[in-house]
């Protein structure tokens, strides 16, 4: 069986103010609609869910969530897209997120039975005083109990360099990226917040609440590099373009 990946919906993101995005005044007065999908990677020997989106409490709102600076939304809940592929959660090996804010890790505490792949660096930040009070932790607070595989470099899911996480820190202290080399598609990296639309590849503009903008720069040069010597297609999970990209369930990118 060759890998596969299935695109998931995780919400949406709308702002009509994108300089959120840039510590360096860019976006203005922009209207920004931007997707936040997960993605759930059958490998012959396990599967792995990459981040959970917004919390499916979320789709109780018929409008969305306003946060004061964006709203956000989620149509059908992840936990309910997932019954409708047949998956049990039970069966889920593996969980791992590109990084712990509130759209990338919505629904965290659904995977406390699969074995939680973390940079030690995140799991530190997700895990320390003041997190233990943030709006995302009632969302993941349950991993701490989960089985726990943690990783200080790149770490190869099922040992055969077919799905590998890499170290991409600087978004959050563990910030990371997806490797998958699929059949078809080639190599592919998910790339979590390391960029939020194509514009910002090209710009290099973060947002002010990364924490720490050198090692984001390094992280992106990094990146960048290695999808060049891999000749790997980069998709910036935000980007609505991307999004448009790739197949629905039950197709999937092969
Ligand atoms: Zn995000």
């Amino acid at each position: 069986m060759d890998l596969k990946v299935y695109v998931l919906d995780g919400g949406r993101l709308v702002t009509e103010d994108a300089s959120i995005f840039s510590a360096d005044g860019n976006y203005k007065g922009e209207h920004w609609d931007m997707a936040n999908p997960c993605y759930l990677v059958v490998h012959p020997r396990g599967m792995l869910m990459w981040d959970c989106g917004f919390s499916d409490s979320l789709a109780d709102l018929p409008d969305g969530y306003n946060s004061g600076r964006s709203v956000w939304s989620l149509t059908r809940k992840v936990s309910k897209q997932l019954e409708d592929m047949a998956i049990d959660l039970h069966d889920i090996d593996y969980f791992a997120l590109s990084h712990s804010h509130l759209d990338h890790s919505g629904n965290a505490n659904l995977f406390k039975c699969s074995t939680w792949i973390v940079d030690e660096a995140e799991r530190e930040f997700m895990f320390r005083d003041t997190a233990r009070e943030s709006k995302e932790f009632e969302n993941y607070h349950e991993l701490e109990n989960a089985e726990i595989c943690s990783f200080t470099a790149d770490h190869d899911v099922f040992g055969d360099g077919s799905v590998v996480i890499l170290r991409a820190p600087g978004h959050t202290p563990g910030h990371a990226a997806l490797l998958v080399n699929l059949a078809k598609s080639g190599p592919v990296i998910f790339t979590g917040d390391l960029w939020y639309t194509c514009r910002c590849r090209t710009t290099r503009n973060i947002p002010s609440n990364n924490t720490d903008r050198e090692q984001t720069f390094e992280s992106m040069a990094r990146i960048e590099g290695l999808a060049r010597e891999l000749g790997a297609r980069i998709i910036i999970q935000h980007e609505r373009a991307d999004w448009n990209s790739m197949p629905r369930f039950p197709d999937y990118l092969q």
